[in-house]
């Protein structure tokens, strides 16, 4: 048998194989794979070696898999001593997908542009600095709606879990339904699947920079100059807060199966700016009724953020701004999960009139 890796976000790890098993060294850290196996024996024995801190991310998720060209499903793991984590795979002979994350990059975003394409509401648009692009939809008009709201995904490029629910939120939005329809009559919606298709492509680390330096890009928001698509971004948001018509500001991250929810999450305050007790009773309606139905969903209301400079705590210290984020995760859930994340919190948001308190009012 023979490892293949060369596709889009396709990641090797060092391995090696003796007869009818593949080892693959995982550690340190979260490392990623994603692998086509070709000419496997029909029992595939795949032993991944991990540290304790990659281990959770995958141990309760399993291994994903796809026989052939079929899609990944994952498979559960039997933990082995030493963080190490074993699988029997019935290959029936055929190719098969390996991967610890389920895949999201440039292949994936130009399907959902080719699918999408003809939408009725939306189009997909881009913004660009520094020949970067940062790819976006956008359903109704920005320019005429009232609210804008917006999902934001992929700004931890590893993080797929939530590029699979805006991936599905878009593909929501671009079909006629009552649901769109409520949307779009009282708002505008952009839904940025994936920050940086570049960084998506290198397995260097969660955002890579134009010169090439894998750096924790989520938490550069309160740069004084950002990497060029958090720059991007953060303009457009900008934007909207000055002018009072941001909605719900969601960025959508995973840490895959380390924890079993999927939690919402906003915070009380950042810098000088704290909540007053009615903007903080909104906050923390406006939590419970996005998460209601949401798979395997959980919320939290922390005093301060846990890293600084990410949008959140960005945000409400230098504008007074509350914005949201869910860490959705891939413990019991695959695909279908997130495609029924992508519905709740549309319908969710349909639901919800009063975003005043976002900018302070
Ligand atoms: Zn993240």
């Amino acid at each position: 048998m023979e490892v293949l890796s060369a596709f889009d976000g396709g990641v090797s790890q060092p391995h090696e194989i003796s007869g009818d098993e593949i080892t693959f060294e995982l550690k340190p850290g979260q490392r990623i794979l994603n692998v086509r196996i070709a000419g496997p024996p029909p029992e595939l024995r795949v032993t991944m070696l991990f540290d304790k801190k990659g281990k959770g991310f995958v141990a309760r998720q399993g291994l994903l898999v796809g026989i052939g060209n079929a899609p990944l499903t994952a498979l559960p793991l039997e933990e082995l001593p030493d963080h190490t984590l074993r699988v029997c795979v019935q290959t029936e002979g055929k190719d098969v997908r390996l991967a610890t994350r389920y895949p999201y990059g440039r292949d994936a975003l130009d399907k959902l542009i080719c699918d999408t394409g003809s939408a009725p509401h939306g189009a997909w648009h881009y913004w660009a600095q520094s020949d970067r692009v940062v790819p976006y939809f956008e359903f109704g008009n920005a320019a005429e709606a009232g609210l804008i709201h917006y999902f934001v995904a992929g700004e931890d490029c590893w993080e797929t879990a939530g590029c699979w629910v805006a991936d599905g939120i878009v593909r929501l939005l671009s079909t006629d339904s009552p649901l769109t329809e409520t949307l779009l009559a009282k708002s505008a919606i952009r839904v940025v699947p994936l920050v940086s298709p570049y960084s998506a492509t290198r397995e260097k680390a969660s955002y890579t920079t134009p010169d090439d330096k894998g750096i924790y890009g989520a938490a550069t928001w309160g740069d004084a100059e950002p990497p060029p698509e958090y720059a991007l971004i953060r303009a457009q948001v900008e934007d909207a807060i000055r002018a009072g018509r941001l909605g719900l500001l969601l960025t959508l991250h995973s840490w895959q199966a380390q924890q079993a929810t999927s939690n919402l999450q906003t915070i009380r305050a950042a810098g000088e700016n704290a909540l007053s007790e009615s903007r903080a009773a909104w906050a923390t309606d406006t939590l419970a009724r996005m998460i209601e139905g949401v798979p395997h969903g959980a919320t939290s209301f922390p005093e301060k953020i846990w890293h600084p400079g990410l949008a959140r705590d960005y945000l409400l210290a230098a504008h007074n701004a509350i914005t949201f984020r869910v860490e959705v995760t891939t413990a019991g859930q695959g695909h279908d999960g997130f495609r029924e994340t992508a519905e709740r919190f549309l319908a969710n948001l349909a639901a919800l009139d009063d975003w005043a308190p976002v900018c302070g009012g």
